[in-house]
């Protein structure tokens, strides 16, 4: 059997479930086939540890953004000081998004952090992750007023019908699935991931939540990609190295701009 090479897009190894074990974590991660993973930041307190992960971890690439279920826990220069790591370093941006399941008062809040946040990724031309529940139409009606990502991006855990994916494709967003497309009963996911364009497909596990169907947990780590893997080749009907490569290939162009320049070719 060949070996996979897979690209987990979205995961939070700075996360202490996962941090405080993670030469264990990333040996499986690398036997199971994961050749990258973009670490994504969520609040102002963990940005330096995810930037200091991708210094000491090559396999892991880092974002850095401020997540709407952590918007108390912003800074008041949490604007300067985001802006002056992204500047400073070959990262990402996001966890950043819109949740329409937290309380509506906070609407008002998340709308400025994540326009103020597409707007910096666009600046800098770099790629966004997104997260996104029940918030599709302001979410691309924000996506329209910026002129769409300039440097992509993706929506992650996608949780959307597969109608939106056109729309988000229009924006320069593609598509990411996790855990949620594993479930024996997921009907809504594959749906979805059979909309999605092939150039567009990503995978991801969000480690360490959403624990795939199929693995040990208790939490979900980079090595559980293999069964979202799994699930995403049956969905689109592709054999399983087939949607690896693919994805692969997917994630490497949508962050080639985060690779030094001897790690691109
Ligand atoms: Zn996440």
């Amino acid at each position: 059997m060949t070996a996979l090479r897979l690209y987990d897009v979205h995961c939070h190894l700075q996360d202490t479930r996962l941090a405080n074990d993670l030469p264990a974590v990333l040996a499986r991660a690398a036997e199971a086939g994961v050749a990258r993973m973009m670490c994504c930041g969520t609040a102002p307190e963990d940005w330096p540890t995810v930037l200091d992960l991708a210094a000491r971890y090559p396999r892991v690439r880092p974002s850095l953004g401020l997540h709407p279920w952590y918007l108390e826990r912003r800074t008041a220069d949490w604007r300067e000081r985001l802006e002056a790591l992204v500047a400073a370093n070959r990262c990402g941006v996001g966890e950043i998004g819109l949740d329409h399941h937290l309380p509506a008062d906070t609407r008002p809040l998340q709308l400025a952090a994540f326009r103020f946040q597409v707007a910096l990724a666009n600046r800098y031309g770099r790629p966004a992750s997104i997260h996104c529940r029940r918030a599709w139409r302001p979410l691309l009606e924000e996506l329209k007023a910026q002129g769409g990502l300039s440097a992509g991006g993706l929506v992650h855990a996608y949780g959307g019908g597969p109608d939106i994916v056109a729309a988000l494709a229009r924006r320069n967003v593609s598509v990411s699935f996790g855990g949620g497309i594993t479930r024996p009963n997921a009907r809504r996911p594959v749906e979805a991931c059979r909309a999605v364009a092939a150039d567009r497909l990503l995978v991801e596990t969000d480690s360490p939540d959403i624990l795939p169907s199929g693995c040990p947990g208790p939490h979900n780590e980079p090595a559980c990609l293999a069964e979202v893997i799994r699930a995403v080749a049956t969905a689109r009907g592709l054999e399983i190295n087939e949607a690896a490569n693919l994805t692969w290939d997917n994630a490497r162009r949508l962050f080639a701009g985060l690779e030094s320049s001897e790690e691109r070719g």
